[in-house]
């Protein structure tokens, strides 16, 4: 079977968590902030902008209450992004509207979200399509310009850039996760960037039940009640822990050579498919961008989509889509709302197995096994029938 997703963990990430127990601290503690300072190092912000969480929903939760999202305010995000992102708006009261991408990217255009914009639009969520950064540097630009907040959904770009800039820093909040099918891993885990710094306050507040002062054998020394509680904002408790940070100083030590082997897989599979008929690849990435290669995505005609996917299960080769729109989900659902381009690109999109645990063999395989049930499923080899009802290869 070769896996859609998958991580890679080893003996150091195993070393690391020996560690944490031979010092009996698993909670929030000196391995958590040193895992701030690392990926806001590899960010390029500051550590106290940062705060390891449990999961990158979480973050999103805590994002739409630190932007003051409620019942009378608009939200414009792409229909097609995790169904996490609607959840944390719609927990709030606050409004959905949902825009189109660009069909080949997936990735909104600063137009889509200009044409979705309404009068009580408060904030913007986006996320970076299988690791892209889009026009997020644009759209930042749109909301300062109309005084929104920008949310950035990193989940999917833990090492994307734009012009050396790491996609979640454009906007006003960003999350990264850390669960276990990303690039990077920590079990369960995520990262909140947070740019204003009293807000980033908030933040830790918020993050740990909203107590202005943690509760800590540190605190008997400065209160003659150190039981007592001083809350004025409804928190969570949703901060990250020893043994999950353990784990993420590891991986971003490994991160580089990550993404290079994901870059490398990405290119194999670009050359061994770039002559077969029917099947569009990931468009170019444009000039002065990096992507995490997170996913790596193709296109083929809707009537043959799902089969492609459930001969290439028949072969022990599993692929998925991402992510299924959501004014297409019950809970979000909305008849009327027409948005062609996110339609098409979700009727037609496959991803491949991506990740840094395959080897050249692996994506020989999958490439090999694509051409085929290819051919098969368009009638003889070369039959080009297909090709006419996509738009050209080429960008
Ligand atoms: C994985 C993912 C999430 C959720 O991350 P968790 O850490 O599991 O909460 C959110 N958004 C996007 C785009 C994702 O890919």
């Amino acid at each position: 079977m070769i896996n859609v997703f998958q991580p890679t963990l080893g003996e150091e990430e195993l070393a690391a968590l020996r560690d944490v127990f031979a010092d009996n601290w698993l909670g929030h503690g000196p391995r958590t902030k040193a895992f701030e300072e690392a990926f806001a190092g590899h960010l390029g912000v500051r550590p106290e902008q940062l705060l390891f969480i449990n999961s990158a929903t979480a973050g999103l939760f805590l994002s739409v209450q630190l932007a003051g999202l409620g019942p009378d305010d608009d939200v414009v995000l792409p229909s097609a992004s995790f169904v996490s992102a609607a959840n944390a708006i719609a927990s709030t009261g606050a409004r959905p509207v949902f825009c189109d991408v660009d069909p080949r990217t997936l990735n909104p255009s600063v137009d889509d979200i200009r044409r979705a914009w309404t009068p009580r639009t408060k904030a913007v969520v986006i996320l970076h399509y299988g690791g892209y950064p889009g026009e997020a540097r644009q759209i930042a630009d749109l909301c300062r310009e109309r005084g929104a907040l920008l949310i950035e959904d990193a989940a999917c770009a833990v090492a994307s850039r734009s012009d050396g800039q790491a996609a979640g820093t454009f906007g006003d909040l960003a999350v990264w996760s850390f669960d276990s099918m990303k690039v990077l891993v920590t079990g369960d885990g995520g990262m909140l960037y947070v740019r204003d710094p009293e807000r980033a306050e908030q933040a830790r507040r918020l993050a740990y039940h909203g107590l202005e002062r943690p509760s800590s054998f540190g605190a008997a020394k400065v209160s003659h009640r150190w039981w007592e509680m001083q809350v004025r904002e409804h928190g969570q408790r949703v901060l990250g822990n020893d043994m999950t940070a353990a784990l993420g100083l590891v991986q971003l030590g490994r991160l580089p050579e990550f993404v290079r082997t994901r870059r490398r897989h990405a290119e194999q599979y670009d050359k061994l498919l770039a002559d077969v008929p029917g099947l569009r690849l990931p468009p170019p990435l444009p000039e002065g961008h990096e992507t995490s290669y997170y996913f790596y995505w193709v296109q083929v005609d809707p009537a043959l989509r799902d089969r492609l996917a459930a001969e290439l299960l028949e072969r022990g080769i599993y692929t998925t889509f991402r992510y299924p729109p959501l004014h297409r989900v019950p809970v979000y659902k909305s008849d009327h709302l027409r948005l062609p381009a996110t339609d098409e690109a979700s009727e037609s999109t496959l991803l491949l197995p991506l990740h840094h645990g395959l080897t050249p063999d692996d994506v020989e395989t999958v490439a090999a096994a694509l051409r085929d049930v290819l051919r098969q499923l368009t009638g003889s080899a070369g039959h080009a029938g297909t090709d006419d009802r996509l738009p050209a290869a080429t960008a």
